[in-house]
């Protein structure tokens, strides 16, 4: 694998989960917006109820004053339902790992790509994604472990990436 295909498809950093992000951190070093993932990030896979967890993630995100957004690429319908529960604004279909989402909402926030983190669960969309626009790009992992064969067989190559760096330095 050559040095720049390597780098798209390595996070920046990796945290067993969304609670472990340090968010003030990631404000003191300049960052300005969040984009998180909904499914088997924020929420359980295929969720259209916010829980306590994300509620929790999202107060962090906003006490650390920094700007939050839901960017998915589930449908319209379902993400609309499950952020209708939270105090943030959402972008449903945004075919990560496409940048177009990341960077429509970059544009929307008045901010560059680099000041912009995104979060999700999954190398090839997420990280992608985030990696192609220019973004902070963290790993966390899955929620759950049941989800459609089609993400499992993905997992397999989000495994062999585990073990790297889990702290904001
Ligand atoms: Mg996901």
């Amino acid at each position: 694998m050559t040095k720049r295909l390597k780098k798209l498809f390595t996070p920046d950093y990796m945290f067993p989960d969304l609670l472990q992000v340090d968010f003030q951190t990631l404000a003191d070093q300049g960052y300005k917006l969040i984009l998180l993932d909904i499914d088997n990030t924020l929420a359980l896979h295929g969720a259209s109820v916010a829980d306590d967890y994300a509620r929790q993630v999202i107060g962090r995100v906003q006490e650390a004053g920094l700007v939050c957004q839901i960017i998915t690429n589930a449908m319209w319908k379902r993400a609309r339902q499950y952020a209708a529960g939270l105090d943030v604004s959402v972008r449903a279909q945004a075919g990560k790992p496409s940048t177009y989402g990341i960077r429509k909402a970059c544009l929307a926030a008045g901010i560059a790509p680099e000041q912009c983190v995104m979060i999700g669960d999954q190398l090839l969309t997420d990280v992608l994604a985030a990696r192609r626009a220019g973004c902070l790009a963290i790993l966390v992992r899955p929620r759950t472990t049941k989800e459609p064969w089609t993400i499992q067989a993905r997992r397999k190559l989000e495994n062999f990436f585990w073990g790297r760096r889990d702290h904001l330095d």
